[in-house]
This record gives structure tokens, sequence and C-alpha cells, in this order.
């Protein structure tokens, strides 16, 4: 697609998602000379940086991952520069000065990417800072880029969106879930949209339950300031588990533009059934455990949190999506630290065959009589680690059981994207990209973002016991009341190979 010239103005440029994430994806974008060109990076914060200091934290972000020194100098040096905003932070008339002066000096044409890294408590600061200057305005087009969390409850939301709205128009603002930027969340829409053979049994008539489950091994690190307040509802199931539950469950769009993707969404958020939270819901939180063998504290214990806190740091849930496609059929969600490894992984369980006969007395039998097994067949997208599809399904094993039974064993055909495509692009890196052509289809809408915190809102306001659970396990034993045997153990795509054939 073009890349028009352009501005892209970072506030909260001295911050961490800008040097893990923002800068490398920027730097690796305009490896292509076209967007090199085309880009000029002002970065803002209120710290009393200069060009040469913040240029100085890109290069030290950059060769920490791996990059090569002297492309990264010549990068930093053409496309990078700095304008503090002040003590305060509200600086925004030397903002618009140094703007302008950039734009004169890099014959710019008044397009301009706005871009909030900021501590979601500053947002609508920034917004009615832009607005009061004028730089919602421009000769060109105009983006403003928030990123997660978008309020922390309906209500908030709700205000936030007002707010933005006053000073931008809703095709100006670009709400990032970083999951919608991952390769193989988008392929779910290319494996259920271009391939009539799973959509034609994507139903309530031929699935069983859909398990969505995102899994950390990771304790709360550095974050307890923001995370304690919010706790991993607001931090994780609102936003990607949401997103992923949306585009597993959707009708197909009429056409792949973003609105036309976007309503779909909407529409089936809004069937979604809010949880009933005392009956759908468990919530933990870890406790001190092993991890890879090594000892790691509890919550309570790290650095920063409450010794009282009854923040919650896993959240188990079952919905309801009440259309004629899903009725009936349970959606399990389930997410946490300090699991026992990271996973984000979608398992779709088929309904079992309607007679098994393959029975020690030569069956049929009927499946959930109680000593009828037959295994249902399974669809495991996994989107990390080691993003691929398997198909489970049963095969006679060679040989014949001692009770004289037809032995089945599960086997798998499996698709690695890695192994297919090579390594798998930076989610920041396709974002940064859409905002920068303009494409808003994996940018979540404010009718989303609202729809999303009306499910949740009620959850957050019900006060829920916290159970408690080891680190290191797959949370407390509240989740087994939801379901008791999930089908994502866990295990990564080798690990289910050797499993599956033991
Ligand atoms: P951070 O490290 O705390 O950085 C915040 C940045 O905002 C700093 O550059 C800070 O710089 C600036 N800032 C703070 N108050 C300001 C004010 N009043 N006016 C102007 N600038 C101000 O936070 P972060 O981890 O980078 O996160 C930024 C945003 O991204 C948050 O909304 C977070 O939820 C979201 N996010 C982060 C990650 C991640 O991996 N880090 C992942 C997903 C989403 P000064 O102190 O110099 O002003």
């Amino acid at each position: 697609s073009q890349i028009d010239p352009h501005l892209f103005v970072i506030f909260g440029a001295t911050g961490d998602l800008t040097k893990r994430k923002l800068i490398p994806a920027l730097y690796h974008l305009m490896q292509d000379e076209d967007v090199a060109r085309r880009c000029v990076v002002l970065g803002a914060a209120r710290s009393d940086w200069t060009d040469e200091r913040f240029r100085e934290a890109a290069r030290t972000a950059l060769r920490e991952q791996g990059y090569a020194e002297e492309t990264v100098d010549a990068w930093c040096t053409r496309n990078l520069h700095y304008q503090c905003l002040g003590p305060e932070g509200n600086d925004y008339e030397g903002l618009r000065e140094r703007v302008e002066q950039l734009e004169r000096h890099r014959n710019l044409t008044g397009n301009r990417v706005f871009y909030f890294s900021l501590p979601p408590s500053i947002y609508t600061q920034a917004i009615e800072g832009l607005g009061a200057v004028g730089l919602n305005t421009s000769s060109g087009w105009s983006r403003v880029v928030v990123e997660k969390p978008f309020g922390h409850d309906l209500d908030s939301a709700q205000r936030l969106n007002e707010r933005v709205h006053q000073h931008f128009d809703e095709d100006q603002v670009y709400r990032i879930d970083h999951y919608l930027g991952k390769e193989t969340v988008q392929n779910l829409m290319a494996f259920r949209f271009g391939n009539a053979l799973f959509e034609s049994m994507w139903n309530r008539e031929h699935i069983d339950r859909v398990e969505i489950t995102v899994a950390e091994p990771l304790g709360v690190g550095g974050r307890a300031g923001y995370y304690d307040q919010s706790g991993h509802v607001r931090d994780m199931v609102q936003n990607h588990l949401t997103q992923l539950l949306s585009l597993v469950a959707m009708e197909p769009p009429a056409s792949m533009d973003a609105d036309a993707i976007r309503d779909e969404k909407v529409k089936v958020l809004n069937a979604v059934q809010q949880p009933d939270p005392r009956a759908d819901v468990a919530l933990g939180q870890y406790r001190a455990g092993t991890m890879g063998g090594e000892p790691v504290p509890g919550y309570r214990d790290e650095p920063d949190v409450p010794a009282d806190s009854d923040t919650e740091t896993f959240a188990a849930m079952r919905l309801n999506v009440a259309n004629w496609r899903w009725q009936g059929v349970p959606f399990f969600l389930r997410t946490g630290k300090r699991l026992p490894r990271k996973l984000t992984q979608i398992a779709v369980r088929f309904q079992s065959a309607p007679v098994s006969l393959f029975q020690a007395d030569g069956g049929p039998c009927v499946p959930r009589d109680a000593d009828c097994e037959a295994a249902p067949n399974e669809l495991l997208i996994t989107l990390q680690p080691d993003e691929g599809f398997d198909l489970r399904f049963e095969v006679k094993a060679p040989g014949n059981s001692d009770d004289g039974s037809m032995p089945l064993e599960t086997q798998q055909l499996s698709f690695s994207y890695q192994d297919a495509f090579g390594p798998v692009p930076d989610a920041y890196e396709t974002l940064l990209r859409d905002i920068i052509v303009g494409d808003p289809t994996l940018f979540v809408r404010a009718d989303e973002v609202e729809a999303s915190w009306q499910l949740y809102t009620p959850l957050l306001e019900t006060d829920l016991p916290v159970h408690s659970y080891e680190a290191g396990t797959w949370g407390p034993d509240a989740v087994d009341r939801l379901l008791p045997t999930w089908t994502s153990t866990g295990r990564t795509r080798s690990h289910r190979a050797e499993a599956t054939s033991s």
C-alpha cells in the first residue's frame, strides 16, 4: 500500500513500550527505504531529553535486540527527534511549534500519527492538549493511536470515547490490542473463511465446546503498580481473550473491509450473555511455588504488591453465545500468571461420533454412557509459542488388544507456521504499518470496546472470592467446577507429539 510522508509522534518516548516494541518495530519497518524516506519520528515525554539522548536510548534498545551498529546509528540520526513536554507534560504549544518546524525542514505535508504510549490516566490530558493547540487538524491526515487499557469499565470507556470524539473522528482513532497484530490471530480469519471444510462444521450441530487459554509463566514483574489496581480480568480477558473469542465465533463478514469485519465482531459480542459471576467464573491468585525447578514468591510477596492484596492473577469463565450458531456451546476462557508454561491456544472440541463401535464386547455403545469412551476430534489452534494447527483424530493402532477390541490411538495432522513460512513478524510491526497506511481492520472500534466492557462490568463490580493457587500449577481447584478436563494441558507441539504417540 501507499506510504505517505508523515510525522510519527510517540507520547511516552522515554518509556518501556517505546524502547522494547515501538522503536524496534519502526526500525524494522524502515529497512524498506521507501518507508524510511517518508517517516520522521518525534518522541515526546516530560523528561528533559535532547534529540541526542533519545537517539542514544534507541541505539541501546536496538543493540540489545541484536541489530548491527552502523545501520542503527545512521537510522537514529536521520529519523529520530525528541521534544520535552515540560515537567507537567503539558507544553503542547511547544510541541506544535516543533511539529511544524520538523514538517518544514523534512518536506512533510501535514500527515501525522500521535501514538499514546502513556499511562492510561494521561490519555484524556493528551487528547485535550492536542485539541487545544489545533494539532487534531492539519493539511494532511491525522491519526491517534491509543494503547490498552481503554478504560477500566463500561462507564470510563464511554467517557474516554466521548473525549476522544470531541477532537478526533472515529475513523482517525486506532485502539491497539496487540493480539490482533499477531499473524496467527489474523490467520484465524483465513482459516475459517478460506476453507469450506471447517466452516461447514463451525456451529452447535458439530462443536461440543471451545476453550481459549492464555497462560504465562511470568509473575507480575515490575508492573505491580498498574496490575494490582486492574487485575487479570481487565488486563487480559476484556481485551485479548475477548478478541480471540469474537474471531472464533463471529459470522463471516460480507467483505474484508475493516468495518464489515468489525460489524460482525460487535454483533457476536452483543450475543454473548453476561456470565453469572458466582456460577460461571473462578478467580485465583498465585502463592509461592516452583517454576522450572526454582522457587518463586507468591503474588503478595512481589515488590510493590500490598501484603493483603486480593487482586486476581488468574481468571477462568464459561460464556454462552446466545445466537443461532452457538446457543448451548460453552466457551471456556482461562488465563493467568505463573502457570506452568507460556501458551496461547484455542481448542475446538467436536462432538463425539454418535455411537462407538470399538468396545471390548464388540460395541456398539453410545458416547457419554458411563463406560463408553470415544475420543472426540479436536482442533488445536496454537498462537504462541510454536504457532500452528493440530487436528486430532482416531486411527487404528497396529495389532489387536488383549481383550479383542480394535485398538484406537489419537494421532494428529499438524501445520507449523514457522516450518512453512519462517519466523513470524512481530505484532507491533504489523500494526504500525497498518496505522501508517491507514488500515483500521486490526484495531478495536469504539462500539467494540464498549460491548466488551459491557460484558464484564457486572462481574468486575461483584465481590468474588479469589482462590489461592500454587505458582507453577494450572490455577485454583475452583476451575474444576467450570470444566474438570481442559483440552489444552499446556504441552507444546513437540511435547504433544510425544504424548500422543506414547
Ligand atoms: P512506562 O514505561 O511507564 O512509560 C510511560 C511513558 O509516559 C514514559 O515515557 C513517561 O515519560 C511518559 N509520561 C508519563 N506521564 C506523562 C505525562 N503526564 N505527560 C507526558 N508523558 C508522560 O509505561 P509503558 O510500559 O511504556 O506503557 C505505556 C502504555 O502502553 C500504557 O498504556 C501501557 O498500558 C501500554 N502497554 C504497555 C506494554 C508494555 O509491554 N510495556 C504492553 C501493552 C500495553 P516521562 O516520565 O519522561 O514523562
